[in-house]
């Protein structure tokens, strides 16, 4: 279960408020009341994305001799989904409320007996948050004081819905209603979204948007192996989007029906110490997290057992973010075997096993994979980057700033363009000049409305780390050096043009 988070200042509603203030996040088809599970990404939330994704892309492909890209589609033949065990086993379980008609995730309706003196006296059910414990114990308090129970009251053992007995499904209240008796058993469903190709709609002409992109670089594997150059140890990345029909979408863009993966499937040696790899690609994660701006005072690894994992699997380590509603999986990384490459051979009958010339062998490639989300990234930075303060401005004045921390790399203003005044055409002319120029490089913005104190609060509230004032020092003493102010210390110098592309040049890579 969750535990607890939250910075005083970062909370989902300060996040959410924020970017739809700023044009970083809209609900999807707002005009028509929003849509549940999907979003739309506003002008600066789109250049935050693509930061993320070109950043990602730079480090893991571009920059590396060892991987290589692919675009897959996202309707591919449904033989496709049969072989992954997506169309048998790509379930959630599902708990109906025959009364409200809402439908949870079992295994995130949390249920406990009311016990007092050994006795059971009730149930409660909470759903899944950083204080369902504290919750569920609440209810059972509130219970008991109802009842009129007398004695002491058991602290309550939370356990999910998917733990309950069949004799327990018609005691446990429903959330939605606060009774017990509406909820059904637990059931599977299936999380892929259906759809058909053609003009039949008829079972033959079913197919599946996908649900995650891997799919793609282990069906494709035989085409990047015949024609990329490519030689063991070697990985395959993506990214694109992917949707789940997920029961229950929550916690704003960290559980979406429509959302962006960036996967790598990187094979390996049937003989190579997966241990070792699986421990490479685990730190090669945590520190891209880093170099894009996550503090690591808000990462965690968590090491799922391996009782609990797919009989193929041999290990699963997800990197955890705290969020303010938890700490929760933001990048799964997987040892899955040569399950995927084996399924797709059985089910195609084309071979996909390499020669191996030092041991004149065949064998079929296993394979490490991060899988991580877009949404989810976007999302952990606004968190890490949200703060208020309190700052005095030079007549004494204090007021609360707005600022996001965010690294250059993804910030999606990396220099915002000021001239002092606005009627003055010497300093609105040089910053227009130095406007475009950085614009052929950076994503740079231009303002010269209002006061630049104001400017500068517009600027940290969006997370542009620098502003750039041309002033009358720039017109009239030598040297051509403009105003640098730094977003997080809010320090002042003077800077020249070179110093300033060199900076930037130097921190957005
Ligand atoms: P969860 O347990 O949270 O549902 P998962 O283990 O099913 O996630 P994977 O199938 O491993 O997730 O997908 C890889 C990554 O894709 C996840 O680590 C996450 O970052 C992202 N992801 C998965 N489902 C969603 C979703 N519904 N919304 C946003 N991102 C998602």
């Amino acid at each position: 279960m969750s535990e607890s988070a939250a910075s005083a200042e970062t909370t989902m509603e300060n996040l959410v408020a924020l970017s739809k203030r700023r044009g970083f996040i809209f609900p999807s088809s707002e005009i028509y009341g929003g849509f549940n599970g999907f979003f739309d990404y506003g002008p600066l939330g789109s250049e935050l994305k693509k930061n993320i994704r070109d950043c990602w892309w730079d480090d893991m492909v571009r920059r590396r001799d060892d991987i290589v890209g692919l675009e897959s589609s996202i309707i591919m033949h449904p033989k496709v989904w049969e072989a992954s065990g997506h169309v048998d086993g790509f379930t959630d379980p599902l708990v109906d409320c025959k009364e409200s008609k809402v439908r949870y995730r079992a295994d995130q309706l949390f249920f406990a007996p009311v016990v007092v003196e050994a006795n059971t006296v009730g149930y409660v059910s909470a759903l899944e948050s950083e204080r369902t414990t504290e919750e569920l114990q609440e209810k059972a308090e509130t219970m008991k004081r109802k009842k009129a129970v007398q004695g002491t009251l058991a602290p309550v053992e939370p356990k999910d819905f998917t733990e309950a007995r069949e004799d327990e499904y018609a005691l446990i209240p429903s959330p939605a209603t606060g009774e017990p008796g509406s909820l059904t058993a637990p059931r599977s469903f299936n999380m892929m979204f259906q759809t058909n190709v053609g003009a039949m709609t008829d079972g033959s002409s079913v197919a599946y948007l996908r649900p995650e992109t891997a799919q793609g670089m282990f069906v494709d594997f035989k085409n990047v192996v015949d024609t990329g150059r490519v030689e063991l140890p070697f990985g395959i990345a993506q990214i694109g989007k992917s949707v789940r029909n997920e029961i229950t979408p929550r916690n704003f863009i960290f559980r979406s029906r429509e959302f962006e993966q960036m996967e790598m499937e990187y094979f390996i040696h049937e003989d190579a110490d997966w241990e070792k790899e699986h421990k490479i690609w685990i730190q090669w994660c945590w520190d891209w997290l880093k170099s894009i701006g996550l503090p690591e005072s808000h990462l965690s690894l968590f090491d799922h057992e391996k009782a609990k994992l797919a009989f193929y699997s041999r290990g699963t380590t997800d990197i955890m973010f705290k969020y303010p509603f938890g700490v929760q999986e933001l990048w799964g990384i997987a040892a899955r075997g040569n399950y995927d490459l084996t399924q797709h051979a059985n089910a195609s009958g084309k071979s996909h096993e390499i020669f191996d010339e030092a041991t004149k062998k065949k064998f079929v490639p296993h394979v490490i994979e991060p899988a991580v989300g877009v949404d989810r990234i976007f999302l952990a930075i606004l968190c890490a980057a949200y703060a208020e303060e309190e700052v005095t401005d030079d007549k004494g004045k204090t007021e609360t700033r707005t600022v996001l921390r965010l690294s250059p790399r993804i910030a999606p203003v990396k220099v915002a363009v000021l001239p002092l005044l606005k009627n003055k055409e010497e300093l609105t002319t040089r910053a227009k000049a130095l406007y475009k120029k950085l614009q052929r490089r950076y994503a740079v913005f231009y303002d010269e409305a209002g006061a630049i104190g104001r400017r500068y609060r517009r600027q940290d509230e969006i997370g542009t780390p620098w502003c750039v004032t041309i002033d009358f020092d720039t017109i009239e003493k030598e040297g051509d050096t403009f105003t640098l102010r730094e977003r997080d210390s809010m320090e002042q110098k003077r800077i020249t043009e070179a110093e300033l592309l060199t900076m930037l040049d130097e921190h957005v890579y």
